[in-house]
Formats: structure tokens, sequence, C-alpha cells
């Protein structure tokens, strides 16, 4: 706190990432990263931008990188924004499209940016509860008009891994034809059926994806949306009025190149969901109730095994993993899925641990 601190900034409660350990030689399963590295492709595509160029200003529009977008979904670049990272696009979404003087809804288990955007940008909301099998109940965000400013949820849904079934959210589109619906697809390419193919029936929704998971470009900081160009236009008005130029010349080069290896992406995300199955099998064999997963992590809990003893044991062993404390959480573990060789380190360490 200092007197020079503007109020809504002395009233943040800012988001905290999944710790980056200086240590290499860590199994780091702790933040949902790829452990797969990008496409060699992209990687080429960003040697080949490091140059004298580099004293030119990107182009505002990454137009090439929408183009791509656009191609790989059959639309158009003017229903296609792109940002540093989704979690950028999500801020600009709240900002742009979810503030309109009535609480949004989000669930009670969800990614806990999303509070922390709320209160950024001064939006109320509602924690609408998941059912007791950690599942969205698509009837408890219907028939409530304007009366809230919007929602968004991601799909699958974060920490907890289940996926909504396209027919599920088409429902909860239909029931909200005022408002503006955002399902965050982080991980939809691990398991799910994009929103996407939705976007032309419904002009209130937002389909918000990143090159972070299935792409392994979390370091280079991309994500996209993807609607109608009226929830485009909005996006970029709020872009414009405060960084022209999010993606530098590097990112626009690498994500094109990414979205465009389709080889690379199917090779990569089909061995995650193989060894997510692996895992799974692994885990419940040890006695953990393992959720469903759609996503590059699963989400489990031990039922006599506190979660917090789980991860201190296993960080022994040189493994992290993420472990929430909030109420209906805190005897889970979220694991991302790693290879198979850094799956089997976890499940040796916990075998050790439990015998
Ligand atoms: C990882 C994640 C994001 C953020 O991705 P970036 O593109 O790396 O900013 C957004 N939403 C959810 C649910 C995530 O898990």
């Amino acid at each position: 706190m200092s007197k020079f601190w503007s109020p809504i900034v002395s009233r943040l409660t800012p988001y905290t990432p999944g710790e980056q350990p200086k240590i290499s030689k860590l199994v780091k399963l702790n933040t949902n990263e790829n452990p797969y590295g990008p496409s060699p492709k992209a990687i080429a595509a960003m040697a080949q931008e490091i140059g004298d160029n580099l004293r030119l200003y990107p182009n505002p529009d990454a137009e090439p990188l929408k183009l791509a977008i656009a191609k790989r979904h059959g639309l158009s670049p003017s229903q296609v924004f792109v940002g540093n990272g989704s979690d950028e696009v999500l801020a600009h979404a709240f900002q742009a499209l979810l503030k309109h003087g009535a609480p949004i809804l989000f669930p009670d288990i969800t990614y806990s940016f999303y509070p922390t955007y709320a209160s950024l940008y001064e939006v109320e909301y509602r924690a609408v509860p998941l059912a007791e099998d950690f599942t969205i109940r698509v009837d408890d965000y219907l028939g409530q008009g304007e009366a809230i400013g919007g929602i968004i949820f991601p799909n699958p849904n974060a920490p907890t891994g289940c996926l909504l079934a396209l027919d599920e959210v088409e429902r909860l589109l239909a029931g909200n034809p005022d408002r503006v619906v955002i399902v965050d697809e982080a991980y939809i390419d691990f398991g799910g059926d994009s929103a996407i193919d939705l976007v032309t029936r419904h002009p209130n929704l937002l389909v918000v994806q990143t090159l972070s998971k299935s792409r392994s470009l979390a370091g280079l900081r991309v994500g996209f949306a993807v609607g109608h160009a009226d929830l485009i236009s909005a996006l970029e008005r709020v872009k414009n009025s405060f960084n022209s130029y999010p993606l530098d010349r590097i990112a626009i080069a690498g994500a094109t190149a990414a979205m465009e290896d389709d080889a690379h992406f199917d090779r990569t995300r089909n061995a995650v969901i193989a060894s997510r199955s692996k895992l799974a099998d692994e885990l419940a064999s040890l006695g953990f109730e393992v959720l469903p997963s759609a996503a590059n992590f699963v989400f489990a809990r031990h039922p006599q095994h506190d979660a917090a003893g789980l991860a201190a044991s296993l960080r022994g062993d040189g493994i992290i993993v993420r472990h929430f404390t909030s109420a209906r959480i805190n005897q889970f573990l979220r694991i991302t899925v790693g290879t198979d060789e850094a799956c089997g380190a976890l499940t040796d360490s916990l075998r050790k641990h439990l015998a």
C-alpha cells in the first residue's frame, strides 16, 4: 500500500500464476504447458523474422495470423481478434462485452483470473455452483435476460477438466440471446468439439482460444477470439485504445506458422491424449478419484490422503503439481499431462508415498 496508489489498485487481488521454478531438473506438471516443443516450422519462421526488420513496427492487425485462423475455421478475418495471450483477449472482453452494470455469471470453481478481471474492470459477478459431480448445470444460467451482464466459462472447465457437450453450450447460448456468452476454450483441442462452429448461428457467442497449450507456445504469448464481426469490433476498439501492437513481429510469424502446421499439431496433441488416459488409469489404480478430463491435465483426489501432503511429498521428489486451497477443491491435485516418462515419475513417487 502506498498513498500514491489509486483506489482501484488498492482494492485489486492480482492473479497468482503457477510457479516457474529456477531449478531445471524438476518434473514440472503444474502449469499445463505442453511437454512437446512447438512446430519446427514455427521456430524456423521466428528465426527468419530476427533481423533488420525488427526496427519496424509489426502489422498492427496481425493480418497473416488472422487469415490463418480464419482459414482454419472457414471464417472471415473480420470474425477474428488476436492478442498477447488469451489472458489479454479475455481482459479486453470483460471491458468490451461483459460490463453492462449487471452481475456476470461464471462457475464457482473455474479459472481464477475471472474474478481478477472483474475487480480490475469493476464488473460485479455471481459465482454459480457447479453440480456435485463438478459439471456445469446449464439450467442455472437460463432465463435471466438483461438482469445479468453476460456469462463466461472455460470449456473444458479449469481446473476440473470436465467438458460441457456442444448441444448444452448451444442451449446456454440460445437461452441468453441478449447477452454475450464467452466460451474460453484454452483446452478444447485435447478432447472436445469447439463452439467455433456455432459462431455463425449465434451472434452473442465469443470463443477464446490460445496457442499456449495445444500449440506449445506458452512462451510466445498468443491467443485469439472468434465471433460475430460486431463483437470483434468491440475488442478492436478496446485494443486500439490500449496498445496498437500487442503482437510483435516474431509472435505473428511464429503463431501463423504454428496455426498452419496441422501435422505437428495432431501428432503432439494425440500423444498428450494417449498419455492422459494412461495417467488417469494409473492414478485410479492407486486409489485416486479422477474426474473425467478433456484437457491436458487431470484433477484427482485420494479419499485417504490429504492433497497438501501429497503435493509436498511429490515436491520432495522434485515433482511439482498444482494444489488449490479453495473450499470445494482443496483435496484435489491438478496434474498436467507430461511425457509418459514424467507421468511415470509422478506415479512412482505417489506409489512410494502411499505404501
Ligand atoms: C491457460 C489458460 C488461459 C490463458 O492462456 P494464455 O493464452 O497463455 O494467456 C486462459 N484460460 C484458461 C482457462 C487457461 O487455463
